[in-house]
C-alpha cells in the first residue's frame, strides 16, 4: 500500500506564489506587486524592500541560507550565483539574515563569460540581472541546500538582452498590443491584454547511469555518435504507451513530486515511441512562466535520474535509426477576459474573428517560415529534423479537413456556407457509447498543426529552450495582427473590410497549408514547387535573422535591435562549431583508444585461430575469411579516422565565424559520417567481448 501523498497541500509549496504574497505582504504592498505584476512598471524602492524582507524570511522558513537571481544566457540552458542572506556582524558579533529590494530587483553578475557573439568586449563585463516579476520566485532543493531562486532577465551596461527571457517579454509585450487592437475591433473592450500561453511536452531517453559512463560520446555530446542498431528497434510500437517499467516509475513518480513542489503542472506521462524513450508534459500556462517551467523540468529529470543511477538523455538524436526527441510546443493566445482567440467555435465557418486571426496566423508563419524554422533549430535538432519521424524541415501549416475546406472556401467564393461535420462515431458494440468525433483527424508529420484550439509547433528540439521558438511566434503574429489592424481600423464598411482581408491573406498564403504527409519525399518536392522554403541545417538557417525582412520585424516591435540579431547570428555560428568539435574530437578519442585496439586484440584472436587450426590439420576457411574482412574494416576505419582527423585539425584553427561554421558542416560532420560507417559494421562482427563500450542493445533495453 502507498502512503498517501497530499499533492494538494505539496503543490507549489517550494513557490512564492501571489497567495504566500497576500498572506504576508501589508495590504497596499501586495496591490502594487500585483499591479506591476499585471499592468508593468516599476515598484518603488520602499515597496521592493518590504517584498524582498517577506520573501527572504519565507525562504529562510524553508530552510534557505542562500539567494541566487535566476536567469538564461545564450547558452541555452540557464545560470545562478549563489549568495547567502549573511551580513557584517556587530560589535557583539551577531550576525543577521538579510536580503533587500536592491538585491532582489537588481544583481550584476559578470558577464564576460556567458556568450554575447561581440556585444560586449570582455574587458567590458558589466552585465546586470533584473527581476522579472511575472514570473515568481521559487526554492530549489539540490545538494547545495535549498536556494532562493528569483527569476531573471540579463542584460549588458548598454541594454542589449543577452538572453532568452528578455526578447520573449519583449514579444509577448508586442502581441498582447496588436491582438487587443484586433479584439477592440471586434467590439471587445473590456480585455486589457493578451497572453500566449504555451504547453510544451517533453520527450527524454532514460538508460542506465553506469553505462553511460562507460561511454564518452554520451558524457561529452550527450549522444551515441557510434553504435550498430540494436537487432530489434520501435518497428513493433509495443514500447509507445506501454506498461511503464517498475524503475522507470519510481524515476517518473519521483520527477512530479519535485515538479509539483516546484509549482509545475505535471500532467501527463507515457512511454514514448523508441525503447527507453518518455514523455512528461505540463499544464499550459502564460509563455513566460512555460519557459521558466520547461527548464525546471530539464534540470528536474536529470537531477532525479541521478538520484535513481539513471541517465536522462535530453539530446535531439541519442540514438541513430529510432525516433528522437523533441518537444511539441503548444501556442494559444487568450485575452484576460477569458477568450481564446483559437477558438473556433461550433461554426467556425460563421466565426469572423477567428477567421481573421487564422488568416494572420497563415500570412505570418507563410512569410516567416524561414525565421519560424530557424527559432527551432539547434546542433542536435540537425540530426532530427526530416529524420525518423520527425517533422520536416519544411515548414508548413496542418489545419485539418474541416478548416482546410472553410478556407478553400473563402478562397474560392468568398463565403463558407457549408461545414463538414465530424458525424458520429459507431463503435459496434451495444455496450460501448456511439460519440460525436472531432470534425478532424490528427496529423503527427506536421511541423505545425492545428489541434483544436491551439497551434502545436513540432520542431522544437528537446534539449533546447523554448524562448526562441515563442518569441518569433509571438513576433510574426504580432506583425501579421498589426497589419490588419492598421488596415480595418481605417475601414468605412468594416464588414466588407474585414471579409476582403481574410479572403486575401487566404489566398495568398494558401500554399503554407499542407494537410498530407510531411515525411513523404514526394512533399519535399511539392514544397519546392510552391516556393516554400526548404532549410535543412542549423548553420544554413542563421541567416534568416538578419535578412531585412527580419531585421525589420524584430525592430518595429523593438523585440531584438539589428545589434542583437547579429550577435545571436555570431553566437549560432561559434555554438555550432563548439559543438561539431567536440564531437569530433570525441569520436577521434573513442576510435584511437577504444575501438582500433579492440579490433587489434579481435584480429589477434582470430590470426591465432588460424594458425591454431592450421596446425592442426583442419580447415581454417572460416577464421581466416572473417579475419580478412575484419582486417579490411579495419583499415578502412583507419582511413576514414585519419580523413576525420585532418579536417578537425583544419576546421578547429579556422576563425571563428559563418566559414568556420559551415567547414565543419560541410566537412567534418561528414568525415564523421564516413568514419562512423566502418566502425559500427565491425560492432557487428566483432566478438562482445572484445567491444570497449555498451551497445545499443545494452544502453536501450536494459534499464
Ligand atoms: P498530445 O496528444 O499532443 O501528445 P499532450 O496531452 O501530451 O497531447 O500535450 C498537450 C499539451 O498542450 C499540454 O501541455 C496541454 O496543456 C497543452 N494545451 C492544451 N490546450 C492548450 C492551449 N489552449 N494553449 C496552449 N497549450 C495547450
Ligand atoms: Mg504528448
Amino acid at each position: 500500500m502507498s502512503e498517501f501523498l497530499d499533492v494538494e497541500d505539496l503543490f507549489a509549496s517550494k513557490v512564492f506564489t501571489l497567495g504566500k504574497m497576500k498572506e504576508r505582504l501589508p495590504k497596499g504592498t501586495y496591490k502594487e506587486v500585483k499591479k506591476v505584476m499585471e499592468e508593468g512598471g516599476e515598484l518603488t524602492p520602499a515597496t521592493a524592500d518590504v517584498v524582498a524582507r517577506a520573501m527572504k524570511d519565507w525562504a529562510v522558513e524553508n530552510g534557505a541560507t542562500h539567494y541566487t537571481h535566476w536567469f538564461q544566457p545564450l547558452t541555452g540552458i540557464t545560470a545562478e550565483k549563489h549568495d547567502a542572506f549573511v551580513t557584517n556582524p556587530d560589535e557583539e558579533g551577531r550576525m543577521i539574515m538579510e536580503f533587500s529590494g536592491k538585491e532582489l530587483i537588481k544583481g550584476e553578475p559578470d558577464a564576460s563569460s556567458f556568450p554575447s557573439g561581440g556585444l560586449r568586449a570582455t574587458f567590458e563585463a558589466r552585465g546586470y540581472t533584473t527581476w522579472d516579476i511575472t514570473s515568481p520566485a521559487f526554492i530549489k532543493e539540490t545538494a547545495t541546500g535549498p536556494t532562493l531562486c528569483i527569476p531573471t532577465a540579463f542584460c549588458s551596461y548598454t541594454g542589449e538582452a543577452l538572453d532568452k527571457k528578455t526578447p520573449l517579454l519583449r514579444s509577448m509585450e508586442a502581441l498582447s498590443r496588436q491582438a487587443i487592437r484586433l479584439v477592440r475591433l471586434f467590439g471587445n473592450t473590456e480585455a486589457k491584454k493578451v497572453t500566449p500561453s504555451v504547453g510544451a511536452e517533453q520527450e527524454y531517453f532514460l538508460i542506465d547511469a553506469k553505462k553511460a559512463l562507460q561511454r564518452e560520446d554520451i558524457l561529452f555530446a550527450g549522444r551515441t555518435l557510434f553504435g550498430a542498431p540494436a537487432p530489434k528497434g520501435q518497428e513493433m510500437d509495443d514500447h509507445y504507451f506501454g506498461v511503464i517499467r517498475e524503475r522507470v516509475g519510481a524515476f517518473m513518480h519521483d520527477v512530479n513530486i519535485e515538479l509539483w513542489k516546484l509549482g509545475v503542472t505535471s500532467k501527463t506521462q507515457h512511454n514514448e515511441a523508441a525503447p527507453a524513450q518518455h514523455e512528461v508534459a505540463p499544464i499550459y500556462e502564460s509563455a513566460n512562466v512555460a519557459v521558466d517551467h520547461n527548464q525546471l523540468v530539464m534540470e528536474t529529470l536529470k537531477r532525479v535520474a541521478g538520484k535513481h543511477g539513471l541517465r536522462c538523455m535530453l539530446h535531439e538524436k541519442p540514438f541513430a535509426g529510432v525516433n528522437g526527441s523533441g518537444k511539441h510546443n503548444n501556442w494559444s493566445i487568450t485575452t484576460d477576459n477569458g477568450i481564446n482567440l483559437l477558438e473556433p467555435g461550433q461554426t467556425p465557418n460563421e466565426n469572423i474573428q477567428f477567421l481573421l486571426v487564422l488568416a494572420c496566423i497563415m500570412k505570418a508563419v507563410d512569410t516567416h517560415a524561414d525565421l519560424l524554422r530557424q527559432s527551432a533549430s539547434n546542433v542536435g535538432n540537425d540530426q532530427r529534423l526530416g529524420g525518423y519521424e520527425a517533422p520536416p524541415a519544411i515548414i508548413s501549416i496542418f489545419l485539418g479537413e474541416q478548416l482546410e475546406d472553410v478556407v478553400s472556401q473563402l478562397v474560392v467564393t468568398g463565403k463558407a456556407d457549408s461545414l463538414k461535420e465530424g458525424g458520429v462515431l459507431h463503435t459496434g458494440v451495444s455496450t460501448l457509447p456511439d460519440f460525436v468525433k472531432d470534425a478532424t483527424d490528427r496529423n503527427r508529420t506536421s511541423p505545425f498543426a492545428f489541434t483544436g484550439n491551439k497551434f502545436e509547433f513540432r520542431s522544437v528540439g528537446s534539449s533546447d529552450s523554448i524562448g526562441s521558438p515563442n518569441t518569433t511566434l509571438n513576433a510574426i503574429v504580432a506583425e501579421a495582427f498589426c497589419e490588419a489592424a492598421d488596415r480595418l481600423e481605417q475601414a468605412e464598411d468594416f464588414e466588407m473590410a474585414v471579409h476582403d482581408l481574410i479572403k486575401e491573406y487566404m489566398t495568398e498564403h494558401q500554399r503554407i497549408i499542407f494537410n498530407g504527409n510531411g515525411y513523404a519525399k514526394e512533399w519535399v518536392e511539392e514544397a519546392a514547387r510552391r516556393g516554400l522554403p526548404n532549410i535543412p541545417s542549423m548553420v544554413e538557417s542563421v541567416e534568416t535573422l538578419t535578412t531585412p525582412k527580419a531585421i525589420r520585424l524584430f525592430e518595429k516591435f523593438g523585440i531584438f535591435t539589428e545589434a542583437e540579431l547579429r550577435s545571436r547570428a555570431e553566437i549560432l555560428y561559434e555554438t555550432y562549431a563548439k559543438s561539431v568539435n567536440i564531437e569530433a574530437l570525441t569520436m577521434i578519442d573513442m576510435a584511437n583508444k577504444q575501438i582500433i585496439p579492440a579490433v587489434m586484440r579481435y584480429a589477434n584472436v582470430l590470426a591465432e585461430t588460424v594458425i591454431k587450426v592450421k596446425e592442426a590439420g583442419a580447415n581454417a576457411a572460416v577464421p581466416a575469411k572473417l579475419l580478412d574482412t575484419v582486417t579490411a574494416k579495419l583499415a578502412e576505419t583507419k582511413d576514414a579516422l585519419e580523413a576525420l582527423e585532418n579536417a578537425e585539425s583544419v576546421a578547429s584553427s579556422m576563425k571563428q565565424g559563418k566559414e568556420q561554421a559551415f567547414f565543419y558542416h560541410d566537412k567534418v560532420v561528414t568525415a564523421m559520417n564516413a568514419l562512423r560507417k566502418p566502425a559500427d559494421e565491425l560492432e557487428k562482427l566483432v566478438d562482445k567481448n572484445y567491444w570497449p563500450f555498451p551497445t545499443y542493445a545494452d544502453l536501450m533495453f536494459e534499464v
